[in-house]
C-alpha cells in the first residue's frame, strides 16, 4: 500500500539490477536539471548537472555551521588557485535558508556565503569545476524542487545541538547520501541505511562536552593547521570583500576568540571526510547503489508510523476511517506542477 513507507524496502531487491541503477540515476539527473533551470533563472548562473550537488538547505544558525561548508568551499578555492591542473571532482554548493531578522551572526554568514559565491564564479581558473550558488528565499515551494536534485545532503551542527532535523530525512528518503555528525536524527538515519552508506566526521556529543572541559583553544587549530589559517586569513583581510575588507571581522574574531561551536575542531574531518565523498562519487555505479539503499531503508521516518506511535504509547487513541472524499492531487496539493516563481 501507498501509505506504508516500510515497503520501500522491497527497492533492494533492484540493488544489482544494471537497468534499474540506470534509470534511478536518469530520474536523479532529471531532478537535477529542474533545479539547474531555477538557478539558470533565478541566480543568472549555469550550473553543471554533472557535477556533484552538495545542498546544504536550512534556517542559518551558528550551530548548523552553514560557516564550516563555507570553509571547505573557501580551501577547495585555494587548493584550486594553488594547482590550478588537479584532478577535482567538480562541485556545485548550492545553500539555501533564511536568518532571523535580529540574528547578526547568521546575517553575516549569509553575506560571506554570498561574498565567497562572487569571487569563485566569476573566477575563470576555477569554472567548470567549482560553483557556488546561494538560493534567495528558502521555502517548502524551493525545498521541493531542492531536496529531490541533492547529490550530498549537508547534516553537519555541532553533535548535541540538533534535536532531530527533518530536512536530513527528506533528503535521504530523495536518494542524497548524507555527510554529517552523529547528532539529531543522523544517528537513526545512519543506523537504519548502515554506516557504509553515509558519511560521518567530527567530534561526537561526549567528546564536544570533554573538550570544552579541558578548555577548547580554537588558536591551537588556527596556529597548526596551514590550510586552515589561510581560510581565516582571507576572511579576516578582506579577500573576499575587496570593497569592505574588515567585514568578515565579526566572524574572524567569534571562530579565533570561542568558537562555541566548534568548527575549528571539526574542521580537518570534516574536509577529510568530503575527499571520501569525492572517491566515492566517481564511481557513479556504486553511488548509486548507496543512493537507493538510503531511500529503500528510510522507511522508519514515516510520519504516519511516528503518530501511529504516539496515539499507541501516548495519547491511548485508535485510529478512525474518515472520508476524505473525492479529491484530486491536485486539489490536495499533493501534486508538483510547477516550478515556484520568485516575487
Ligand atoms: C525541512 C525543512 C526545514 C528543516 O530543515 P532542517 O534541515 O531539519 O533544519 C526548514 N525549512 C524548510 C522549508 C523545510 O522544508
Amino acid at each position: 500500500m501507498i501509505k506504508d513507507l516500510d515497503e520501500l524496502r522491497k527497492l533492494e531487491a533492484f540493488v544489482d539490477d544494471p537497468q534499474f541503477r540506470a534509470r534511478w540515476r536518469q530520474i536523479k539527473q532529471e531532478n537535477k536539471t529542474t533545479l539547474a533551470t531555477y538557478i539558470q533563472r533565478n541566480n543568472n548562473l549555469e550550473v553543471d548537472v554533472n557535477s556533484l550537488f552538495d545542498v546544504q538547505i536550512k534556517r542559518i544558525h551558528e550551530y548548523k555551521r552553514q560557516l564550516l561548508c563555507a570553509m571547505h568551499v573557501i580551501t577547495l578555492y585555494n587548493r584550486l588557485k594553488a594547482n590550478p591542473s588537479m584532478d577535482m571532482l567538480p562541485r556545485t554548493f548550492i545553500f539555501g535558508g533564511k536568518a532571523a531578522p535580529g540574528y547578526f551572526m547568521a546575517k553575516m554568514v549569509v553575506k560571506l556565503i554570498n561574498s565567497v559565491a562572487e569571487v569563485v564564479d566569476h573566477d575563470p581558473d576555477v569554472a567548470g569545476r567549482l560553483k557556488v550558488v546561494f538560493l534567495a528565499n528558502y521555502s517548502v515551494s524551493l525545498g521541493q524542487f531542492a531536496y529531490p536534485a541533492a547529490d550530498l545532503s549537508e547534516q553537519i551542527s555541532t553533535a548535541g545541538k540538533e534535536a532531530s532535523g527533518t530536512g536530513n530525512m527528506k533528503f535521504s528518503l530523495n536518494g542524497a547520501l548524507t555527510i554529517g555528525t552523529l547528532d539529531g536524527a543522523n544517528v537513526e538515519i545512519r543506523e537504519e541505511v548502515g554506516p557504509e552508506n553515509f558519511f560521518l566526521f567530527g567530534l561526537t556529543a561526549q567528546e564536544v562536552m570533554d573538550l570544552k572541559a579541558r578548555g577548547y583553544k580554537p588558536t591551537e587549530y588556527y596556529q597548526s593547521n596551514p590550510e586552515l589559517k589561510l581560510v581565516i586569513d582571507q576572511m579576516a583581510s578582506g579577500f573576499f570583500s575587496p570593497k569592505e575588507p574588515g567585514l568578515f571581522m565579526s566572524i574572524v574574531d567569534s571562530l579565533l576568540h570561542s568558537d562555541e561551536y566548534m568548527l575549528l575542531a571539526d574542521y580537518q574531518s570534516y574536509v577529510d571526510c568530503q575527499e571520501r565523498v569525492s572517491e566515492a562519487f566517481r564511481d557513479q555505479d556504486n553511488w548509486t547503489r548507496m543512493s537507493i539503499l538510503n531511500v529503500a531503508r528510510m522507511g522508519k521516518f514515516s510520519s504516519d508510523r511516528t503518530i501511529a506511535e504516539y496515539c499507541r504509547d501516548i495519547w491511548d487513541v485508535e485510529p478512525m476511517p474518515i472520508d476524505l472524499g473525492t479529491y484530486s492531487q491536485e486539489e490536495a496539493g499533493l501534486k508538483v506542477t510547477s516550478i515556484p516563481e520568485t516575487t
